[in-house]
Formats: structure tokens, sequence, C-alpha cells
């Protein structure tokens, strides 16, 4: 069996997971981290893609995590601007749901929580001033306010990209099938989920950020911890676009919860979320007949087209490993984290990470790189909030999207748009010698040709069709079943 001596060994190539890899590298440990399925195959790459504080979470009393995502939401604007783009949301006014002095104080708070915040402030005004408004004529005046979106998935394979760069090694379809502690390392036996060989590490530091199964890692090592976790689902739903417009929509629902409605890889609109216990294996979520419903019915209430579960083009669920607290409704379940550090004599510690949100990993990441910093004195200091992404060496993103342009003057525009998105200014690797279409290969479907699936393959840990199609791309919205169907086929004979 192969073995190897490392630092730094982490479970689970979330969000998490690769924004520590990342950071810890980049401070000079040496680290490996096992995924075992893809790179955000579960929670990363089903929320809501939002980078945002969490307007909502103000109600909760929840200041210093909105305050901590406010401000990076700044940061990822500047060191991921191909991945995190600014949204403008609409919220039209429902007096039942809330009155409108509570949603103005909130988004008081929201705009001067970061005081240094760089995207334009909220406002009122009245919905029938646009006319292009696709709400009911009842609704007569919003609230606008600014966020982000992100590319969920794919931030977190920039963020593993971020970590191999500065040293790290990343292994997919790995399952970490025991861990223990001897007398000067953590023994790891990591599983190849595709050939069962086993593989063995020896390690000063385990971190856990197993996200949903973060408890049963804690189980099966037979650790005693403080903190739980308590896992509650969320679901999206994708129709055919509801409104011309970039902005997005906040809607108050009667049970005071909020539903997003997202323009979504030009053609669509992402809606969601549902808040649902779940008691069941994280990998098998999905939405439910009765969240489909609950769904349709917010957008009913407020927009005048109206939809049906019939309308849904498809669907996702994701499991949000939530702290465990005192609170009987999900939706009030803080969204904040918890790191909790277990050693034996001040030596081969565990670091678990229990809660979290998408926008705050990389503060997250660092906050577990100072509790680990006691036990390597010799690392390096933080440096994740200045350095860009892979990719996101440019300084505007307009610019290089030009740029990007004049290099490719043949390039369809939809593909232009979606692979600087997608890679930044690694569309230069990509697209290296490409002079036409013809030099791109083989054509799936959609804009999906040879060249990229083979990127994928070679540069981003990409295995399966599902890899390519949802995950690295979005190309499963667009792909009929029968190009995704000779996509694996042709992935299976290379
Ligand atoms: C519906 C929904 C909407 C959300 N919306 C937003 C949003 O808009 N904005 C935001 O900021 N946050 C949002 N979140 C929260 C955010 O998605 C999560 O906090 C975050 O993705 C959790 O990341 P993670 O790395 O902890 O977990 P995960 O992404 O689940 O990663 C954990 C990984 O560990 C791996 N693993 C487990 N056991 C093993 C093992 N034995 N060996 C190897 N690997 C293992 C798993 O396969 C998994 O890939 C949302 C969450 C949900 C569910």
């Amino acid at each position: 069996m192969a073995e190897q001596h490392i630092d730094l060994f982490i479970i689970g190539g979330g969000i998490n997971g690769c924004g520590i890899a990342a950071d810890s590298a980049g401070r000079g440990l040496s680290v490996v981290l096992c995924e075992q399925d893809d790179l955000a195959n579960y929670t990363s790459s089903n929320s809501s893609k939002l980078i945002h504080g969490g307007l909502r979470y103000l109600e909760n009393y929840e200041f210093r995590l909105v305050k901590e995502a406010l401000i990076e939401r700044d940061v990822l604007l500047k060191i991921a601007p191909h991945l995190v783009h600014p949204l403008r949301f609409v919220m039209p006014h429902n007096r039942h749901a809330r009155p409108a002095w509570m949603i103005r104080l909130g988004l008081y708070l929201y705009d001067h929580l970061n005081p240094k915040q760089s995207l334009a402030k909220s406002s009122a005004y009245k919905l029938n001033a646009n006319p292009n408004n696709p709400l009911q004529a009842r609704f007569k005046k919003a609230f606008e306010y600014s966020d982000a979106k992100v590319d969920d998935a794919r931030l977190v394979v920039a963020n593993a990209l971020q970590a191999k760069k500065k040293g790290a090694q990343i292994l997919t379809r790995h399952k970490v099938i025991h861990a223990i502690r001897q007398q000067d390392y953590w023994q790891i036996t990591v599983e190849n989920q595709f050939d069962q060989t086993q593989q063995q590490f020896y390690a000063k530091a385990l971190v856990n950020a197993a996200g949903p199964w973060v408890d049963r890692i804690v189980q099966d090592l037979n650790l005693q911890t403080t903190h739980h976790i308590r896992l509650v689902k969320g679901s999206h739903i994708v129709v055919p676009k509801l409104y011309e417009g970039n902005q997005a929509y906040i809607l108050q629902n009667t049970d005071k919860r909020v539903i997003f409605v997202i323009p979504y890889c030009g053609q669509f609109s992402l809606i969601g979320t549902t808040d649902v216990d779940y008691n069941a294996e994280p990998a098998n979520a999905s939405i439910s007949p009765e969240e489909q419903d609950y769904l349709c019915q917010a957008v009913c209430h407020y927009f005048t087209r109206t939809i049906t579960p019939q309308d849904i083009i498809w669907s996702y669920a994701g499991v949000r490993p939530l702290q465990s607290d005192e609170h009987g409704d999900p939706k009030k379940v803080t969204r904040d984290y918890t790191l909790e550090v277990n050693d034996v004599t001040g030596k081969l510690p565990l670091l678990s990470v229990f809660g979290g949100k998408i926008t705050t990993y990389r503060k997250l990441s660092e906050h577990a790189l100072l509790k680990l910093g006691v036990y390597f004195p010799a690392m390096g200091p933080a440096w994740t909030d200045s350095d860009p992404l892979p990719g996101s060496d440019f300084k505007d993103y307009q610019s290089f999207r030009l740029a990007l342009r004049q290099t490719y003057p043949w390039l369809h525009t939809t593909m232009l748009n979606r692979l600087s998105m997608a890679y930044g200014t690694r569309c230069y690797d990509l697209l290296k010698n490409v002079n036409s279409v013809k030099d791109l290969g083989l054509h799936f479907g959609a804009d999906l040709y040879e060249r990229e699936v083979k990127f994928l393959l070679k540069t981003e840990w990409a295995k399966t069709s599902d890899d390519i199609i949802w995950r690295r791309s979005k190309l499963g919205l667009f792909l009929s079943a029968s190009e995704q169907t000779n996509l694996q086929t042709w992935l299976d004979n290379q």
C-alpha cells in the first residue's frame, strides 16, 4: 500500500475543504485533500448561488455573521471577478409580511454594516414607474438592494486549482475509510472509489470538512465533540425565464420565509429555496412534490406569469450542514459556523467544521488556519484576501471579455460569455492554438466541444459526464438526453 507523510490532511472537497487547502498550502504546509466523489458534488453545488450578507439573518440578530459576509462579498468580488458578479435585488413591499419601517431599518444596516462596501446602496421606488415590471399591479412599491451571484461549483474548483498551484495534492473519488492517531501522526486510509485500491497518509493534523457528513466522521473516529450539525434540506427549481432584465427578486412568503427568483444561464429563472429538516442520507436529497408546489405558489402570488410544476425544467436539492442550536424552526437555525479543535496533549489536532456559508468560506479558512497555527508555528501569514483565484488575474471583467473577443473574433457570443465567466484568463490555455470552430474538435451538443472536455479532464479533475455538464458547467440544461449519453460513452472510451 502506498504511503505518504504530510502536515495537513483534509477530508472533503466542498467549498470549505478546498478553501482550507488553498490557504494552508499557500502558507507553506504540505497538504492533501481527499474527496469521496467529485469536487462540489453535494452542498457546494446545490446552493442558491449567492454571495450575500443574508438580509433575512438580521431578523435573527446575526449581526456578526452578516457583517463578516458583507465584507467577504467585497473580497470575493475582487479576487474572483469572473465567478462573482454584482446582482441587484428587487423586494416588492408586502405589508402583510413585514412593515416598511422594518425593511428600511434592515436595508440601512445592510448598507452600513460594511462601511467600505463597493456595491450600490439600497433605494425604494414605485413599481409602476417601470414599464417592464413583471409583478402583479397590486404590488405598488418596492425596495432595491445589492448582493452578488456566484457559480458555486466553479468557485470550489477555483480554490482546488489555487491549492494545487500552491503545492497541495487534490484526490477526488477517494474516500477516507479510516483515521487513527498513532504516536506522532494521524494515520489515514483512503480508498479509490473506482478500483478500491487503498493508500495511506501520515499527517500531523487532520481537518474534517465533510459538510453534512461531519458528525458521521467524528462518530467513526470515536471522538467526543460539543458541537453537532442539524441537516436542513433546501430545494430549487429552474423554469423558462419569467421576465426580461438582469435583476433578481426576493419575495416575502406568508410563512415569513423568503424566496429568491434569479436570472439563470440566460434563458431561465432559478427559484428557491425551501427549508425542511432532513434525516436521510445527504447524497440522496431531492425536491419533494410539496416543495415544488410551494415554490410555484410563491411565484404565482407575486408575478403576472403563473407557473405550475409542469413548467419545471430542472430541480436540485442540497443539505445544509447547519450548527445544531435550540431553534425548532429550520429557517431560524444560525448560518454561522464553529470550528472545533480536539487534540492529545497539544499534538495531533482534529479540526472539525460545523455550519457555514459559501460566502464566508475564505474567512472560515483563515479562522481554521489561526487555530492550526499553534501546531505549525513556522507557517506563513494570511494571504488569501488579495491574491486573485486562478483565472481572475485581470483588472476588470468587461475589459478582459473585450480582449478575449478581439483574440477570438470567430467565437460565438454565447460561448464567449460562458467560457469567460467559467474560466476567466484560463480561456487562453483552453483555446491555445485554436483558430476556428473546426479546431475545437468533436461537437457534443450546445456549445460543448472536445477541446473543453479534454481541458476539464486534464486540468480540473473532471471524470464523468455529470462532472462536466452539471458542475464544471451548467450545459446539462442545454444538452439532450442522447447528447449526454454520447458524452459519457465518449468518456468511457478514453
Ligand atoms: C439549498 C441551499 C442553499 C444555499 N445557498 C447559499 C447561498 O446562496 N450562499 C451561501 O453563501 N451559502 C449558501 N448555502 C450554504 C452553502 O452551500 C454551504 O454552507 C456550503 O456549501 C457547505 O460546504 P462544505 O464544504 O462544508 O460541505 P460540502 O459541499 O457538502 O462538502 C463536503 C464534502 O465532503 C465529502 N466527504 C464526506 N465524507 C467524506 C469521506 N469520508 N471521504 C472523503 N470525502 C468525504 C463529501 O463528498 C462532500 O463533497 C446554501 C446551502 C443550501 C443547502
